[in-house]
């Protein structure tokens, strides 16, 4: 039984999701596998220079495993950039900061988690129903293995 996992919280999902160097072969070339909490990890200390602290809180985790994650991260692109293997972004342990709502006329939206805290939305933004309901996030973790990976990942989709 795989070991059931906290969900670390990402502020977003990367939309390029493989990297590969120029002029080579995708099956000559070896392959990193970055997680998507890896990615956020790196995107809010080295992209958006937060405090370590501040990363921390915004994915919802301990500093000592922010710090692990964030080694991790640098690590794997260093070892790409450098060994000039492919990137691949993909699978993890995590929920996306969205929360997805539908109104019963159909109409569905994403409220981002932090304006959910502050101001969790009472109705509907296109018709004004007050009757509206929460939907699960739209992604929790992928169940992606890597190639040569051998981590088990808490959730399959
Ligand atoms: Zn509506």
């Amino acid at each position: 039984m795989p070991r059931p996992m906290k969900c670390r919280r990402v502020g977003s999902v990367p939309t390029v999701n493989y990297f590969k160097p120029a002029g080579v072969p995708l099956r000559m070339l070896d392959e990193v596998c970055l997680t998507v909490e890896e990615v956020e990890a790196v995107r809010l200390k080295d992209l958006e220079g937060l405090e370590q602290e501040q990363c921390a809180e915004k994915m919802n985790i301990s500093r000592p495993t922010f710090q692990r994650i964030l080694r991790s991260g640098r690590k794997k692109i260093a070892d790409a950039l450098l060994n000039g293997k492919a990137i691949k972004i993909e699978g993890g342990n995590f929920e996306v900061a969205l929360r997805n709502f539908r109104c019963l006329n159909g109409h569905e939206w994403e409220v981002p988690f932090e304006v959910m805290l502050s101001t969790p939305p009472d109705f509907c933004p296109t018709c004004n129903t007050p009757e509206i309901v929460s939907l699960q996030p739209s992604v929790v973790g992928s169940g992606v293995r890597c190639r040569g990976g051998n981590r088990r990942w808490g959730h399959t989709r």
